[in-house]
């Protein structure tokens, strides 16, 4: 069977890298979380005193890029790929809620993109990969063989994302995740540069209703039917 890209886009905390990640294990296919780095990006620039709650240099962001190195290594204890910035394991420090806060504004600014999305098509230039982001089915592999949009209730998101922190020791009230997931999706769906929006080709998945298993069976059908 042919090797496809899969792309799978949708607001935060709808479950994207879960589903992506048991996709990615059943075809025998690369997985590649774009929010990652993004996340990772931010974390370099907080680091670096560029950015802080007080403080957003864009032309300090622009700059840093070029001391940036992202890389994935698949993790065979976690059973997942995990994200190195600068040859540095960051997969925990990324999902701080100070990165959540600050993320979104990173990732609208062009030449973080550009430099993103570049290495992303590299990434996945060779198909047999399924990512996971909010342009990947409309910008970076507008001709994807598969497009799903996830979409999951509110209340449905705000309690897995509460779920995964707390699984990674980050404590976080409901109300701090609600109002994020509220601020992302705001900034992610309304910025100039590739928002995050449904493709027309996209077929949507809402898993409010299914365990990991259904949606599982879902998308893989979805999959083999474009093999
Ligand atoms: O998927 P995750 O929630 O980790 O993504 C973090 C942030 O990265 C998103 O809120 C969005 O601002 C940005 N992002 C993006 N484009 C992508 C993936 C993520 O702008 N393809």
């Amino acid at each position: 069977m042919g090797k496809i890209t899969i792309a799978v886009d949708g607001y935060s905390s709808c479950g994207k890298s879960t589903l992506s990640n048991n996709l990615a294990h059943a075809l025998g296919y690369a997985y590649i979380d774009t929010g990652a780095m993004y996340r990772a990006v931010t974390l370099h620039c907080m680091d670096k005193g560029i950015i802080s709650q007080e403080k957003f240099s864009v032309d300090g962001i622009i700059t840093a890029l070029a001391s940036i190195k992202l890389e994935f290594h698949f993790n065979k204890i976690s059973d997942k790929s995990e994200i190195y910035l600068n040859g540095k394991d960051v997969e925990k420090e990324i999902r701080s809620m100070e990165v959540a806060s600050l993320v979104s504004r990173v990732s609208a600014i062009h030449e973080v993109r550009v430099q993103m999305i570049n290495q992303q098509r590299e990434m996945g230039k060779l198909g047999g990969v399924v990512m996971d982001g909010r342009d990947i089915g409309t910008t970076v592999f507008p001709h994807a063989e598969l497009k799903i949009f996830m979409t999951a209730r509110e209340d449905v998101r705000i309690q897995r994302r509460k779920l995964e922190m707390e699984s990674k020791g980050i404590k976080v009230s409901e109300e701090e995740v609600r109002k994020n997931i509220h601020q992302r999706d705001q900034d992610d769906t309304t910025r100039k540069e590739s928002p995050l929006r449904q493709a027309e080709d996209a077929l949507v998945l809402d898993n409010s209703n299914l365990t990991r298993e259904e949606q599982l069976v879902m998308a893989l059908g979805w999959a083999k039917e474009r093999m």
